[in-house]
């Protein structure tokens, strides 16, 4: 799976492919137009391979085994369980062979039964992203495959033996597993954006830990067609280091899982807590200025009572988007409970404080999240408080930032407030 799979699995929330709807109407049009064209593709060309591609016992052998393998660790992944928010798995391992190995129909063919198989064994998700998942996988893997036999000599069956020497298999497989996660991605990457366009591009592309798995992906399935090529039983070999491997990496991801809100994809409260604790015990010892922002969603019940809960989760990412947009990589920003977030702000003094939080309330003003109906809108109220100035720790922090919430939404909403009446004064809407 790769960086761009794992944003329409799950990722972060922030990003775009999550949807609360169970069908691809009353998506953004683009979406409703883009994924079935890529789907239609995908089968057309597999139909197109199949119809032009000789059928021999060795490729089907091949095909059967790498799909068992694949079979195995999907059965492995749902013993261990993968809750909403765990995206990344090593499948890729087993059809970067395909695609290597075999006819590019394969690789087309592969991923219809492993996502097929994720959705009944693994976890249930919206059909249209697996069909695409499946289809931008079986596009991605043909095109290597396409390539990589343009590269080994005629006839295919010498494909194996090409890849066991060290040129040009080798930098000729690197090349095609790179081609391979750089289509996968772009062919999710707009699908990415065009279901959540205020994202940014560089997001729905690639992270930095994305693009290590990425590497990683592409690293063990090569050296799988390699241990393919010498001998198909030699498959039995790979298999539990590859187990193993999955298993580490859902480990990592059940741990962020857990620090995340799987609404949002911002942090929870205990971990934003946790963070923020870190962050103000460094500002004491370096007497660095800390500001936080608790920031609620004005009259939020009358979006659920308009438009139901579900427009309601929209709204939530929405919101948790434009302020992770508007905010800098060392800011901490969590979903603190139901609508509200908060925010610590490093660095931060009370005008700085109170020019960030104006800006946020200005852009979630303008941001308008688009229903079958229209488009919702919202404001929020900004409570800010200075670490020192209004709290000497955590929790006098949050108190107080509670206390100038209370006085901005006291005071009319949609507005920024300090806790008391004599701090610098924000300004109005
Ligand atoms: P105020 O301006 O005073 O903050 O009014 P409000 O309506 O935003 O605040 P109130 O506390 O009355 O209502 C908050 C609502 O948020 C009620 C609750 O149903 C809703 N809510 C809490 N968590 C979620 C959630 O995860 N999804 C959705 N859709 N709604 C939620
Ligand atoms: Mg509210
Ligand atoms: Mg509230």
């Amino acid at each position: 799976m790769t960086a761009v799979q794992s944003s329409a699995e799950d990722r972060g929330g922030e990003l775009a492919l999550r949807p609360r709807r169970r069908t691809l109407l009353g998506r953004p049009s683009l979406l409703v137009i883009y994924v079935p064209v890529v789907v239609a593709a995908h089968l057309g060309m597999t139909v197109a391979g199949l119809l032009d591609t000789p059928f021999r016992t060795g490729d089907v052998t091949t095909f059967a085994a790498l799909l068992a393998c694949a079979a195995v660790c999907i059965e492995a992944t749902r013993r261990l369980g993968m809750p909403a928010g765990v995206a990344r798995d090593l499948l890729s391992a087993w059809w970067l062979p395909v695609a290597l190995l075999l006819p590019p129909v394969y690789a087309l063919l592969i991923p219809i039964p492993v996502q097929a198989l994720l959705q009944f064994r693994v976890r249930r998700t919206l059909v249209y992203r697996r069909a695409l998942v499946a289809a931008a996988h079986g596009i991605a893997g043909a095109c290597a495959s396409m390539v990589f036999h343009l590269v080994v000599p005629e006839p295919l069956e010498s494909a194996s033996q090409w890849i066991v020497q060290a040129y040009p298999g080798i930098p000729a497989a690197v090349g095609c597993a790179a081609l391979f996660t750089v289509v996968n991605t772009a062919i999710v990457a707009v699908a990415a954006h065009a279901a959540s366009p205020e994202s940014r591009w560089r997001d729905v592309l690639w992270t930095r830990e994305n693009l290590l798995l990425d590497v990683v992906e592409l690293c063990v399935g090569i050296l799988v067609a390699i241990t393919c090529a010498l001998s198909l039983g030699l498959l039995i070999l790979a298999l539990p280091p590859l187990m193993l491997l999955q298993r580490s990496l859902m480990h990592q991801q059940l741990q962020a899982a857990a620090r995340t809100d799987a609404k949002t994809g911002l942090l929870n409260a205990a971990a934003w807590q946790m963070e923020a604790d870190t962050e103000l015990s460094r500002a004491q010892r370096t007497h660095d200025a800390v500001a936080l922002l608790l920031i609620d969603i004005d009259h939020f019940k009358r979006v659920n009572d308009t438009h139901g809960h579900l427009m309601g989760d929209q709204v939530l990412v929405g919101v948790a988007s434009t302020l992770c947009h508007q905010l800098r990589d060392y800011d901490v920003v969590g979903r603190f409970g139901g609508e509200e977030f908060v925010v610590l702000l490093p660095g931060a003094d009370t005008v700085e404080a109170c020019r960030v939080a104006e800006r946020l309330r200005g852009r979630v003003r303008r941001l308008a999240v688009p229903t079958e109906e229209g488009t919702v809108t919202v404001t929020v109220s900004v409570g800010v408080a200075l670490f020192r100035t209004h709290g000497q720790d955590l929790l006098e922090l949050l108190a107080a930032a509670d206390l100038a919430l209370y006085r901005a939404k006291s005071s009319g909403r949609d507005r920024v407030c300090l806790p008391a009446v004599d701090g610098p004064k924000p300004t109005d809407p």
